[in-house]
């Protein structure tokens, strides 16, 4: 495992504060004591690219230090934002789900879904009413 700059190039790698550090890149290893990986950090804060390492290669839990995260941090970072991107209760779109996140069946998300088929039942009588 090693920094991701080194051996997997992309354009933004050319400012890789950890491709211009003198630290040896095993410092970004998951195996690391932790106050090797602490010198990987600091560099890491200083990396002007820290963003797309994390988009690029944050998902990756065998990637070592990303963006002056580990793993474990990583993973927590993104089921924050994936929670956060599910509509709020209430909605008949949380109550439906995604492909990535199952329905809700909270009382406020069963109220909405009751909510949206009662007036989609009564579009569709006034359809037939009006044709
Ligand atoms: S965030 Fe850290 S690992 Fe990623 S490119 Fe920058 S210095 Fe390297
Ligand atoms: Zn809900």
């Amino acid at each position: 495992m090693t920094s991701p700059p080194i051996g997997r190039p992309s354009a933004w790698t050319e400012q890789a504060a950890c491709a211009q550090s003198d630290l040896p890149v095993q410092s970004w290893d998951a195996d690391q004591p932790p106050h090797i990986n602490a010198e990987a950090i600091l560099v890491c804060n200083t990396c002007p690219v820290a963003l797309e390492c994390l988009l690029e290669h944050g998902r990756d839990p065998d990637m070592g230090i990303i963006a002056g995260l580990p793993a474990r941090k990583r993973g927590e970072l993104f089921a924050i934002t994936n929670r956060d991107l599910r509509p709020v209760h209430g909605s008949r779109s949380r109550y439906m789900g995604s492909s990535r996140w199952p329905g809700c069946r909270c009382g406020k998300c069963r109220d909405a879904h009751a909510k949206y088929e009662q007036e989609a039942r009564a579009r569709r009588k006034a359809g037939r009413a009006t044709a």
